[in-house]
């Protein structure tokens, strides 16, 4: 029922499943056969991709935000000067000083602070008071006090741009939750609490989130770049759009051509759109995360569920007898037990050959298993892995078409693309597909949460200047 006799399609499906008995290997490969798109399927993501960026680009409702990011150019090969970055939200909190010639790093500081919990649910001033005073330690270290240092803050939670260096936080995720900050703008908070100490002289020029940065870091590697990807824990994606097509800007123009477009995918379908493509395990992943009904896209690829989908699809496979003799382990049972690690380390053995990564999991989850079974459970995460790939690649390609350039490069930052062994392998062969002629690469372009950020508070700077001096 899987089988396809299009050439592309079939292109975009993994190697069939191959069991000894019939009857079993046919119940597996149904089971699993809505994960594997029709090219009819592929075709309407692309074009439901296409409609709701173009809604949320005209303001209409969309479960794609597209928030302007009010940065208007990439470096150009002139920043110059000592940058400072603030990285929040992210897995550590970090300051960064980044010191810029000819728009190549050459030199880069990096300091880890603690952020208590009590800092992370109290009142905001306090939250922003400790970021200062994080601030003016790093500054004091580096012998930097009385230098005008411009910053770039990282701030990955959901919010509203206004301008360069507004930005209104709309929720507090991960472990955040200080309610008087929610509706204000993080970035005047920060500013006043360095004002508030008056001990060094930071300017906070900008306020981006990682995806953003990871664009920018990346056209310093390569200046082809236009679009910014991450593949770690969550997904979204930025692009470069021309300035004509974006209704939303407020605040005065300055003749900008074009702008960085943060699209905000991982909220994709959350209004239904991509109910089409949703199975029982999807919806059983829903179910059981701690965000129900949002972030619909990002639970079909990012690395925070892969792993957990995975595991959904195995422990229905045992229920139904068709794995590990219909007996699953109390381990297997428990949600989140799968990270997406494993999906990586099973698919190494997939590439190699072998199956010493997999047996070395089933073991872990105290599993009895057959060859048979080592086999069904690698197709199972080529098979999830492969549908990861598919979306993300749709999705990168309808941006190509749109952006009609003649080459460009992604830069990809997170540790689902860095890790997983066939990913980018993937990505390369389906963009090429669904947007054939369109000359591309995916780059690897790690740190934009504090070398990007850093860069940006360069471009802003060169920004706020021009703008003085007309
Ligand atoms: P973040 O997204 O928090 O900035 P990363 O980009 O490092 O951080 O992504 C971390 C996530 O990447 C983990 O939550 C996990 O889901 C996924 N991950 C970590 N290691 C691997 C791996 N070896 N293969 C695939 N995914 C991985
Ligand atoms: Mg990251």
């Amino acid at each position: 029922m899987c089988e396809s006799n299009n050439s592309v399609e079939a292109a975009m499906h993994v190697a069939p499943l191959e069991l000894s008995d019939n009857r079993r290997q046919q119940q597996i490969e149904a089971a699993l056969c809505e994960l594997q798109f029709t090219m009819e399927t592929v075709k309407k993501i692309g074009r439901v991709f296409e409609s709701e960026l173009e809604k949320g680009i005209h303001e209409e409702p969309s479960s794609l935000q597209m928030e302007n990011t009010y940065i208007p150019e990439l470096p150009d090969g002139t920043e110059k000067g000592k940058f400072l970055a603030l990285d929040l939200g992210g897995t550590n909190f970090r300051v960064i000083l980044l010191e810029l010639d000819d728009g190549k790093v050459t030199d880069e500081k990096v300091k880890h602070y603690h952020l208590d919990d009590e800092l992370k649910v109290g009142c905001g001033d306090r939250l922003f008071g400790f970021l200062a005073e994080c601030i003016s330690d790093f500054v004091k270290e580096q012998n930097l006090t009385g230098a005008r240092l411009p910053l770039g803050f990282t701030f990955s939670f959901p919010m509203i741009q206004k301008a360069l260096d507004v930005g209104i936080l709309v929720t507090w995720t991960k472990t955040f939750n200080c309610p008087s900050v929610v509706g204000k703008d993080a970035v005047q908070m920060l500013k006043d609490a360095i004002h508030r100490r008056g001990d060094t002289h930071v300017e906070v020029l900008a306020v981006l989130n990682d995806t953003t940065g990871t664009l920018v870091q990346g056209a310093v590697l390569d200046n082809r770049t236009a679009i910014g990807l991450i593949l770690g824990t969550g997904s979204n994606a930025c692009y470069l759009e021309r300035a004509d097509r974006v209704q939303h800007w407020e605040g005065q123009r300055h003749g900008e051509k074009q702008v960085i477009i943060d699209i905000e995918w991982g909220a994709f379908g959350d209004n239904g759109v991509l109910d089409f493509i949703k199975t029982d395990y999807d919806r059983e992943v829903d179910k059981n995360s701690l965000l129900a009904t949002s972030f619909t896209f990002e639970k079909y690829i990012s690395g925070k569920y892969l792993g957990e989908i995975v595991r959904v699809i195995l422990v229905r496979l045992t229920a139904n007898g068709l794995l590990f003799d219909g007996i699953a382990s109390k381990k297997l049972l428990s949600q989140n037990s799968f990270p997406t690690s494993y999906v990586s380390q099973i698919e190494q053995d997939t590439v190699d050959g072998g199956n010493k990564n997999t047996e070395d999991i089933l073991d872990k989850f105290n599993l009895q298993y057959t060859t048979e079974d080592i086999a069904v459970v690698k197709y199972v995460c080529e098979v999830v892995s492969n549908r990861s790939a598919l979306l993300v690649s749709i999705c990168l390609s309808r941006l190509l078409i749109r952006m009609d350039r003649p080459d460009t490069t992604i830069a990809v930052d997170g540790s689902l693309f860095k890790h997983h062994p066939r990913l980018k392998t993937w990505m390369n062969k389906y963009i090429q597909l669904l947007a054939p002629g369109k000359k591309f690469r995916l780059l690897l372009a790690e740190d934009g949460s504090g070398k990007g950020a850093g860069i940006v508070a360069a471009i802003a700077l060169r920004l706020k200047e021009r703008f003085q001096e007309t």
